[in-house]
């Protein structure tokens, strides 16, 4: 242990030891990285004793806020209990079992299974073998080509990362793998065109019936789509879509699979994504707010008609990691559950703060900065224009965006920027008087990025 805990020169350590996930290091090192040391409710605390209001929930992920006792007392008590156990060759722990029946209780009548991962990269592999077993053993073995979305996020890992439809991930090791295919992103306002929203809907939905069609329906196992695009902006689909898309899914016999990373655990105002928008897919990988990020884990539900098939004709599914089930992360996730469902969140962000955030973020839309500010329960994007009446955008988009997110923070607001997108997505725990103060501080940083910009 070094003399002082934390040490002071913890920067430096970090500069030449750490690299980080998704950061330019050369210029991370130069700048110095930013170091969180305490959070409480929506707020978190840097190392300079800063407060920040957190409005991005960690990474979509700290639903029920920080500094929950409840949480910790849970892991602490499955810490001495048994801090770990695998759940291969036949053995379970308590929590993991438990936690099984709790998330499916909530998922709907079709899913009764869960099969449990740590993150929602490896939620994202898991179903995309799962799903090629399944066609393999009703004897379509065929059927093995999934098709994802342009600008969708689906992990890191190898599948995750090609599932994705980030081009500037793609170009980094060779991605995507063989058999997974992309289509276009419900995005209206940056390619909807003349076209109205529920138009161009409607277009891209159709987009999944011809490339079913070029490819061959025996060819096709799956489609896959965040319910609401996270990473890429909080793209939020004109109403025309969901139902199509689901229509074609059924008609052309392929496995729907919505990816609630992001919008499951009450993110939209209800418990998953695709309960919002009414549509019933095959296989949902989960995780984040399964334990409010507290400890690593995910999963994926699974539908009784691929459950029934994994089951009575697959026998040995053989997939699985080491940590599938841990004990202490299901521990946490069912407490975080707990407090979910005590706290009545999912129905509180649907009923109650889901709208009034709604009414405050539609208002930034007034500034001359915004072209777009869409919400959908707690998660909102906000695009920056460089015209609002002809939608037109800046030359470097990252640069607008990084602008409007360094002002936020030196204001004491963590917002993400992606290209000349603002994303938001704050705990659910979040009061009225703390939405106040995030659009209050979101317009303080629109209005210096602003001024900045025309200077
Ligand atoms: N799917 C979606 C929709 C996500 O947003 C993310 C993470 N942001 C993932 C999958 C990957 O999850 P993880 O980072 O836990 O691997």
């Amino acid at each position: 242990m070094p003399d002082t805990y934390p040490p002071s020169n913890l920067a430096a350590i970090d500069a030449a030891h750490h690299l980080h996930p998704f950061a330019d290091m050369k210029k991370l090192n130069a700048d110095g990285v930013r170091i969180i040391q305490r959070g409480e409710g929506v707020y978190v605390f840097d190392d300079h004793g800063r407060k920040y209001l957190d409005g991005f929930a960690g990474l979509w992920c700290v639903n029920i806020g920080y500094g929950r006792r409840e949480i910790a007392e849970a892991v602490a008590r499955q810490m001495n209990e048994l801090p770990y156990y695998n759940t291969f060759f036949g053995t379970t722990s308590t929590p993991a079992t438990l936690l099984a029946q709790k998330v499916t209780s909530h998922a709907g009548e079709r899913f009764n299974h869960i099969f449990l991962t740590s993150s929602g990269s490896e939620a994202n592999d898991t179903w995309f073998r799962m799903a090629r077993v399944y066609w393999s053993a009703v004897g379509k073995p065929s059927k093995k080509i999934v098709i994802a979305r342009k600008n969708g996020y689906h992990g890191s890992t190898v599948a995750g990362a090609s599932l994705g439809g980030m081009k500037f991930m793609h170009e980094q090791g060779d991605l995507p793998i063989p058999g997974i295919v992309h289509i276009g992103q419900p995005y209206w306002y940056g390619e909807g065109g003349d076209l109205s929203p529920a138009e161009f809907g409607l277009k891209v939905a159709r987009e999944l019936e011809a490339k079913i069609d070029e490819l061959g329906e025996e060819n096709v196992a799956a489609f896959v789509a965040e319910p609401v695009q996270g990473a890429a902006g909080v793209i939020i689909p004109p109403e025309t879509y969901w139902p199509e898309i689901y229509r074609i899914c059924k008609a052309r016999n392929i496995l729907l699979v919505t990816d609630e990373v992001i919008c499951g655990f009450g993110r939209l105002g209800a418990w998953f994504g695709h309960q919002h928008f009414g549509v019933e897919p095959d296989l949902a990988p989960i995780a984040k707010g399964l334990s409010s990020g507290y400890l690593p884990i995910g999963g994926v539900l699974v539908s009784d008609k691929i459950a029934d098939v994994l089951i009575t004709e697959v026998g040995e599914f053989n997939h699985g990691f080491t940590y599938s089930g841990h004990p202490v992360c299901a521990a946490a996730a069912l407490e975080n559950l707990r407090i979910i469902e005590e706290e009545k969140l999912v129905e509180r962000v649907r009923d109650n703060i889901g709208p009034y955030f709604g009414k405050a973020w539609a208002a930034l839309a007034e500034h001359d900065l915004v072209g777009e500010a869409v919400s959908i329960g707690l998660m909102g994007g906000l695009q920056l224009t460089a015209d609002k009446s002809t939608r037109s955008r800046y030359e470097k988009p990252d640069q607008v965006g990084a602008l409007v997110r360094n002002h936020a923070l030196a204001n004491g607001l963590v917002l993400r920027a992606t290209g000349d997108r603002m994303l938001a997505s704050p705990p659910l725990v979040i009061s009225h008087a703390e939405v106040d103060e995030m659009a209050r501080i979101a317009r303080r940083a629109l209005d210096a990025a602003w001024k900045e910009l025309k200077s």
